[in-house]
């Protein structure tokens, strides 16, 4: 086999991966019900999500509203009239023998999102546009557990009718980094826009990932191989990796291989046949008699945008554009949505985008890691900080004395910053009478030094600077002090 992470230079992957993303709706998608991870098996269940004869389904206002959101959030289109169908298939945990799904005609299609492109497979950095086909609206199954006892199957019905919305990706991903790329910034939007907790752990976040491999300069796509429910990014990376080569080195042997669905084996850490495409189930959709046709107004998809929050992507050129900042530091800002709009405000008040940002990677970042607090917890408001950056902007102190002393007794609760340089008598030294005081003292009381920084050891600047700041126990403005030293050493009254 090939290694891992390299594919063979004349072949192409080509990756499209389905998401599947619950909603964080109060209720469940089609009845009252909870909807809420866990719980004691089978609580959060009523006659419509159990499939009782004669319960009919509503359609939950707050998952359109919230599929509408990510449609816009895509750059797709919304579709003013779209349906539900039934797609039918036997599993225990699908008590009505059928899951509603939207049909042929989604709510949201034809939109994209930017991922870093992967440089290994395109020769060149940068971001690419990974288009999306549609998003429609669907409720999950039930969930059903082998394991807990050894001569039954269990069935948990609570999951039965959450809410989700399948996000269906073009094959516009070319490798393993890209398909993992691409779920994270999936996984980034639906949980900046709160629409979903993103937790993979708990299902909340999952994908099938379609995969073909073809001859590079090819423009047909070869036989495609369906990985389903991958759960965590590190899965999704090996599934697609494994799945490439398993493709190439099988066209390698001249081997024809059909399209099938596949699972992960997270153990083997390899891809094992589920069924073949002549296996495949035939649904027999047909539209859902029991719900109206979807109709959504102008004036409905106008209220979303309106609350819609500024879009990662405009809030990366943002910060980018306007406040000078990389690629990286934008991008490690705006991980959360609470951590940007905390910083924004931060950047805002102080008056300074640069500034704000490198509190809010260092110190905001480090104290946060250490305490195990979030940015509600912590004892910090972004006025605060923008008072502390305020005042090493003015030299009232100066920057090692904001961090080492300053920051610490803010998040401790010990008052304001100017409190707290006030009652520690931080207050940096920027009167020049008091300063030259000090330098005249420093100079004086070591001849030998300024003899030999005169006779060329120009290195003992350092020296100097050293014993004033010393002198002023380090509350000296560098900067008056650095133009002062070296008038001082200059001038011949020494
Ligand atoms: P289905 O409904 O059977 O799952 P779709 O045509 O809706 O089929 O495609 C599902 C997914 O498969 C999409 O995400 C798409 O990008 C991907 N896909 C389609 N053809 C290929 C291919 N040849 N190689 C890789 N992915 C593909
Ligand atoms: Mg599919
Ligand atoms: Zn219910």
């Amino acid at each position: 086999m090939v290694p891992e992470g390299q594919i063979k230079t004349n072949y192409e992957a080509v990756i499209g991966l389905e998401v599947h993303v619950q909603l964080l709706t109060r209720s469940k998608m089609f009845c009252g019900c909870e909807n809420r991870y866990g719980g004691d098996p089978n609580t959060r269940t009523c006659p419509v999500c159990l499939a009782l004869p004669g319960a009919l389904p509503t359609l939950n206002g707050a998952a359109v509203r919230m599929a509408i959101m990510l449609g816009k959030a895509l750059n797709a289109s919304i579709r003013p009239e779209s349906s539900f169908y039934r797609k039918q298939y036997f599993y225990p945990d699908l008590p009505k023998g059928y899951q509603i799904t939207q049909g042929p005609i989604a709510l949201v299609e034809d939109g994209w999102i930017e991922i870093p492109g992967d440089p290994a497979v395109r020769g060149a950095e940068g971001f690419i546009r990974v288009r999306i086909e549609r998003v429609h609206l669907e409720e999950d199954a039930g969930k059903s557990t082998h394991d807990l006892d050894p001569d039954n199957s269990l069935v948990d019905l609570n999951r039965a009718g959450v809410p989700l919305l399948e996000i269906v990706g073009a094959p516009d991903l070319r490798s393993a980094q890209e398909a993992s790329d691409y779920l994270k910034a999936i996984h980034h939007l639906v949980t900046y826009l709160g629409i979903s907790d993103g937790n993979m752990d708990e299902g909340s976040l999952r994908c099938d990932a379609n995969i073909s491999v073809r001859d590079c300069g090819e423009s047909r796509f070869g036989t495609r191989v369906e990985v389903k429910n991958l759960n965590s990014f590190r899965f999704l990376r090996q599934a697609v990796d494994y799945e490439i080569h398993r493709q190439i080195d099988m066209v390698e042997r001249g081997e024809a291989f059909g399209q099938e669905t596949r699972g992960w084996d997270a153990q083997e850490g390899i891809t094992r046949s589920q069924r073949s495409k002549e296996a495949a189930m035939d649904y027999r959709q047909f539209p859902e008699p029991d719900l109206p046709v979807l109709r959504v107004t102008i004036e409905e998809i106008a209220e979303v945008e309106a609350q819609l929050p500024e879009l990662p992507r405009v809030r990366r050129d943002r910060y980018k554009n306007g406040f000078g900042l990389t690629d990286y530091e934008a991008e490690m800002l705006m991980q959360t949505r609470d951590f940007a709009e905390f910083f924004d405000e931060v950047a805002v008040q102080c008056g300074n985008g640069k500034q704000a940002a490198n509190w809010m990677l260092g110190e905001v970042s480090r104290s946060l890691n250490e305490s195990g607090k979030n940015l509600e917890t912590i004892n910090l408001k972004p006025t605060e900080l923008a008072d502390l950056i305020k005042l090493v902007a003015s030299g009232d102190i100066n920057l090692n004395t904001a961090k080492e002393v300053v920051y610490p007794a803010l998040i401790a609760g010990e008052g304001s910053p100017k409190e707290i340089v006030i009652s520690k008598g931080l207050s940096q030294v920027s009167d020049n009478a008091a300063i030259a005081l000090l330098v005249r003292g420093v100079l004086a009381a070591n001849p030998q030094q300024l003899t030999q920084y005169r006779s060329g050891k120009l290195g003992l600047r350092g020296f100097f600077v050293g014993q004033v700041m010393k002198a002023g126990q380090g509350r000296i403005n560098p900067q008056v002090l650095n133009a002062m030293i070296d008038e001082a050493l200059a001038s011949e009254e020494f």
